[in-house]
């Protein structure tokens, strides 16, 4: 293609932001507090829209969340996700794996995170005394709570920074081409609307999600500095989830009391029970939890009650009302708003159609990876693989979960289908649960990955990568709590470094 120069516009920068999803939207906000100028592109419009993925790989296990779930446009996948935010745990920062930064350093930017969300975070010590349990007594079990946001669509959260024009934002704009120079990238051409600009940034920023960041240093892969490295792409991870069989209650009330979703603060909170196996030298982290497989009535209860709850307003208030008088529900789910009103707990919507669901951590491997497909050069493909040992590692979480609660009467889990599962039926049932990482990993050195430890790409200058695309390893369960802490260390490294 060629351009006529006198047709490119030209813009200098301080920041340039690319992908406007949740890592950008929050990178943007902490950038624009040390009053930077800042020029953030998104890919797509202001209405964030699926594209779905099509992938010519066969092979199992299946990765729906790459086929159906990216989010383009402002906001990212926040406009899809849940909001619930977990924290990786101690055990999964060591040398290898997390080269250079250490567990007490993101515990402090876990921090920094809730504080930006206004959450009230409790430590799992005071939250057990709020709400009258006790820690489970069994040596690696452990029963812990995840915190939800209350608003999960970060284009809502950030809107002020919108509407007040903090920084700029270039909707329907993608990169064409990156130019370095001694390693620094000195300009970027961006089509926008049609339209060529070319902006001289001081750093760029990606933060375009995992597939879309593999495909974006894939794409500018021909005369980068990351030209030979062999890491790009590889080391896919995400969770393995798996529902492992129906729960029988065995003593409802202590049931209830431990299992329940509820509120504490104004924040809602959601139980579950975690363990580690080491095998092969690999500290596996693995997380279980109650799980329904509602139909969208009852989620639309749920989500109108959490809104009248945190926010009693008349609007919030008619929606309740609309979604209680449901003629076919409406006894019930009188009895779910009184409980709620007098515990601050949400009931299940049924107990006979409940089960224990597990994440499983897996183990990075080379085989597992995004590259570009051969049918479409300027797309991504993906071949999701697991080492094998996940298996062995969800077996012995079952046995000690089933074992613990069994012995102390509370509830029974049907473990006889996945008991007589064998590998290859086991690969074909389990999931993604929606947690791409990797591609993009940390390293201590080029050698074993693509960024640094300070998130800045191998032989750049002043090219970083934030998002889950940079993880090495995911721990237990929800991935993005971290991503953020990472990416309020990067805006605190760049706020140092850069200025
Ligand atoms: C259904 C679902 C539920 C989930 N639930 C949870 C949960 O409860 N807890 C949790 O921790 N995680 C959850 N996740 C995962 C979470 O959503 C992601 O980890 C997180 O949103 C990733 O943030 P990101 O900034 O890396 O990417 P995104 O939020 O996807 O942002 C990427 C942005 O970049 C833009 N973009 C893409 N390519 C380009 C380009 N070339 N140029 C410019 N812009 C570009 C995109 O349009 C998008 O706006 C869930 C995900 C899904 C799909």
């Amino acid at each position: 293609m060629t351009i006529s120069k006198n047709k490119i516009k030209i813009f200098n920068t301080d920041v340039l932001i690319v992908g406007g999803g949740t890592s950008g939207l929050y990178l943007a906000d902490r950038l624009k507090k040390i009053n930077k100028n800042i020029i953030l592109i998104e890919k797509g419009g202001a209405i964030a829209s699926v594209k779905k993925n099509k992938s010519n790989h066969k092979t199992l296990p299946q990765h729906d969340g790459f086929k159906k779930n990216t989010s383009i446009g402002l906001g990212g996948n926040s406009t899809l996700w849940g909001g619930q935010l977990v924290e990786f745990d101690k055990e999964d920062f060591n040398v290898k794996s997390y080269p250079g930064i250490s567990y007490s350093e993101i515990k402090k930017y876990y921090q920094l995170v809730y504080k930006r969300f206004n959450i009230n975070y409790i430590k799992q010590k005071d939250f057990l005394k709020k709400i009258k349990q006790k820690k489970i007594k069994i040596k690696n079990l452990v029963n812990f709570y995840t915190h939800w946001l209350n608003e999960p669509n970060f284009k809502n959260f950030f809107i002020n920074n919108i509407k007040n024009n903090d920084y700029k934002i270039w909707l329907n704009t993608e990169i064409f081409k990156l130019n370095f120079k001694n390693k620094i990238c000195n300009f970027v051409l961006v089509k926008s609307k049609g339209k060529i600009k070319k902006i001289y940034p001081k750093v760029v920023i990606f933060c375009c999600g995992t597939f879309n960041n593999n495909q974006l240093l894939l794409n500018q892969k021909k005369n980068s500095p990351w030209e030979k490295n062999q890491n790009l792409g590889k080391f896919f991870q995400d969770h393995i989830g798996l529902f492992i069989g129906k729960i029988k209650i065995l003593d409802k009330q202590k049931f209830y009391n431990i299992f329940l979703n509820g509120f504490i603060s104004n924040s809602k909170y959601q139980p579950k029970i975690k363990s580690r196996y080491v095998i092969n030298n690999f500290n596996y982290g693995i997380s279980g939890e109650i799980k329904t497989k509602s139909e969208n009535f009852y989620l639309n209860f749920n989500n109108s009650l959490r809104k009248f709850y945190l926010n009693k307003n008349l609007i919030n208030l008619i929606n309740l009302i609309k979604v209680l008088f449901n003629k076919k529900y409406i006894w019930f789910f009188t009895k779910k708003f009184f409980y709620f009103l007098l515990h601050k707990k949400l009931l299940f919507s049924n107990n006979k159609e409940l089960f224990f669901y597990i994440q499983c951590e897996q183990r990075i491997n080379s085989k597992s990876k995004i590259f570009l497909s051969p049918k479409n050069k300027k797309k991504v493909d993906l071949k999701w693989s697991l080492n094998g040992d996940e298996f062995l590692v969800i077996k012995k979480f079952v046995n000690d979960v089933s074992n613990h609660y069994e012995k102390e009467d509370i509830f029974k889990i049907n473990t006889k289908d996945f008991y007589n599962l064998d590998y290859q039926n086991f690969i074909k049932k389990l999931r993604d649960t929606n947690h791409s990482s990797g591609g993009l990993i940390i390293s201590k050195d080029k050698k074993n990955g693509v960024v640094d430890k300070n998130l800045k790409i191998w032989d750049t200058k002043n090219l970083y990568i934030t998002g889950p695309s940079v993880f090495p390893k995911t721990s237990h369960a929800n991935i993005t709590l971290t991503s953020l802490a990472f990416t309020e260390r990067l805006a605190n490294h760049l706020t140092k470094k850069i200025y």
